[in-house]
């Protein structure tokens, strides 16, 4: 992992669909990021190295069963090629539903590389032998199954890149935020002051600084405690912890 001055960190999306990324890439915030030089963001068409003459990139799979595999050869071979190219340290996800649900703190440890290599499955999913020579792990990003890996891998750039230092204003706009703070964030208005009748809470416009803060920190209790009681008996628990 990287120590000291952060450098770049660059993705590396390895797909039979680029297409189906680029766009979403170059715009919004990783857009904006990959402009200031804080991160790039670099597609590979897995079938660019199959060695079959017709392009083929799957093949059925043995022991019978429905769809089709993504094959070793050209798997393997775009992975290593991605690899000989990259200095520093990498880390090379499978996205995949029989992976670890992803989370905030997964999402922060895989900021502190280099290089994170994405592999897009497709079909039935990748040949089990690619998996066990090139992939370091396997990351869900919920328990359902998607026809591709090309929206997990955007899900999980997107949550890494706004961790990366200078890709968002400052760090507190990650760590207050839901989740990463611990809990769900306080509700949220903007102008008008009044919306076909309702209003924006009094404490909010008065300007006092203190109020304000202490109305945050109640609301946020109370939404975590009505959406999501597991985060809030973690706090407790590692309240308890620290006492
Ligand atoms: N046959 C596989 C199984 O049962 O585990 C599912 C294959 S899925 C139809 C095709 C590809 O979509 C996977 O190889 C993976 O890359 C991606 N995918 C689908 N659901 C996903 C999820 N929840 N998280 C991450 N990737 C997923």
């Amino acid at each position: 992992m990287r120590k000291g001055l952060r450098q770049k960190m660059n993705f590396e999306i390895l797909t039979l669909f680029p297409e189906m990324l680029g766009p979403f890439f170059e715009l919004s915030i990783i857009g904006k990021a990959a402009e200031k030089g804080l991160v790039s963001v670099h597609l590979t068409d897995i079938r660019d190295y199959t060695l079959d003459k017709h392009r083929k990139v799957d093949d059925a799979p043995y022991g019978g069963g429905y769809g089709m595999v993504m094959a070793c050869q050209p798997a393997v071979d775009c992975i290593r090629a991605v690899k000989s190219r990259l200095s520093g340290s990498v880390r090379t996800v499978y996205m995949s539903p029989q992976g670890k649900v992803l989370t905030h703190e997964k999402a922060k440890e895989l900021s502190g590389y280099d290089n994170l290599i994405i592999f897009c499955g497709h079909y039935e999913g990748v040949d089990e032998r690619v998996i066990e020579l090139e992939i370091d792990e396997e990351i869900s990003i919920g328990d359902y199954v998607l026809t591709g890996g090309e929206l997990p891998a955007a899900v999980l750039t997107d949550c890494v890149c706004r961790l990366i230092d200078g890709v968002l204003p400052c760090s507190e706009c990650y760590e207050d935020e839901s989740i990463a703070s611990g809990m769900l964030e306080y509700p949220q208005y903007t102008k008008p002051r009044v919306y076909e009748g309702l209003e924006v809470p009094e404490v909010l416009i008065s300007g006092h600084h203190a109020n304000i803060v202490k109305w945050k920190r109640e609301k946020s209790l109370e939404r975590t405690a009505a959406k999501r009681p597991d985060l809030l008996a973690k706090v407790e628990e590692n309240a308890k912890r620290e006492n």
